[in-house]
């Protein structure tokens, strides 16, 4: 077995132009996979690849794509696999938004807009990029999505992201079931406070209220959960399927 945890293999990774995404990116490069990185937002994602490490014969694309649209994702899925002539084996689904509010505040838009970006978002994408997997007779595919700790525990002020955050367990779990005997994995991991741009924003009171909850004293940093993603996608955890993988420093 190589010491490089998924050389050769390619990933598919959405909203790659930021945070965990980013970091999910740079780990599974230096691990030797060769990255789609797609985000809604061109530039970032740019950055993202120019970040990346190349070693001999290991190269990456860029790709703008909203996850909320089946064509967009379903052009962008095309284009890679032109690219590299095959499809992914390893599928990241981690692009996700907040538009947190107290339930009886949040308007049916901040509820919807939520839902289809992390919910219908790692749907679109898991369910063309397995039917790609699943024709091209891969037999080694992972396929992570980013789910949260408060899917689990709920959280005031987030409704519609621990509503959203719970179903992508769900999800996980389905496909788990339903691609197993194609040789198709399918993990969750559930993040719990990462400092991120999306996390900047929570004001200083409400990130020491959750602070003093967490063992370890401390937030997250995104390379602690990309390389929990990182063994997902990798043949070392070939025997784990349906799990839901807490990252929260307990
Ligand atoms: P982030 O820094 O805001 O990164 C999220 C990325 O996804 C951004 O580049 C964003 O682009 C992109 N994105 C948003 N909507 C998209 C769409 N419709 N199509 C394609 N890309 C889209 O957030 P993060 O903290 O790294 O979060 C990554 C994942 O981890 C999310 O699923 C989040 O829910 C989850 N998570 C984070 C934490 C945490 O504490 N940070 C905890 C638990 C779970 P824009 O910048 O244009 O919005």
């Amino acid at each position: 077995m190589s010491s490089k945890l998924v050389l050769g293999k390619i990933a598919f990774v959405t909203g790659a132009g930021s945070g965990i995404g980013r970091a999910v990116c740079q780990t599974l490069a230096r691990e030797g996979a060769c990255i789609i990185a797609t985000d809604r937002n061109p530039e970032a994602v740019r950055e993202t690849v120019g970040l990346l490490t190349r070693d001999a014969g290991q190269s990456h694309i860029a790709l703008t794509m909203d996850v909320t649209s089946a064509n967009s994702v379903n052009t962008s899925l095309q284009s890679a696999i032109e690219h590299f002539s095959r499809p992914p084996s390893i599928v990241v689904n981690n692009a996700g938004i907040t538009k947190d509010n107290f339930i009886l505040k949040t308007d049916e838009r901040s509820f919807q807009d939520v839902i289809d970006v992390n919910l219908k978002g790692t749907f679109l994408v898991l369910q063309a990029t397995a039917k790609a997997m699943s024709e091209a007779g891969i037999t080694d595919g992972s396929i992570i999505n980013v789910a949260s700790i408060v899917g689990k525990w709920g959280n005031i002020g987030q409704a519609n992201y621990s509503a959203s955050k719970a179903g992508v367990e769900a999800l996980t779990k389905t496909a788990a079931k339903e691609f197993g005997k194609l040789g198709i994995r399918c993990n969750a991991v559930l993040p719990g406070f990462i400092a991120t741009p999306m996390t900047d924003t929570v004001p200083e009171n409400v990130k020491a209220m959750f602070l003093s909850r967490v063992a370890a004293g401390r937030l997250g940093r995104p390379e602690e959960v990309a390389e929990v993603i990182t063994f997902l996608a990798s043949d070392r955890s070939s025997y784990v399927n349906g799990a839901s993988v807490e990252v929260t420093g307990g």
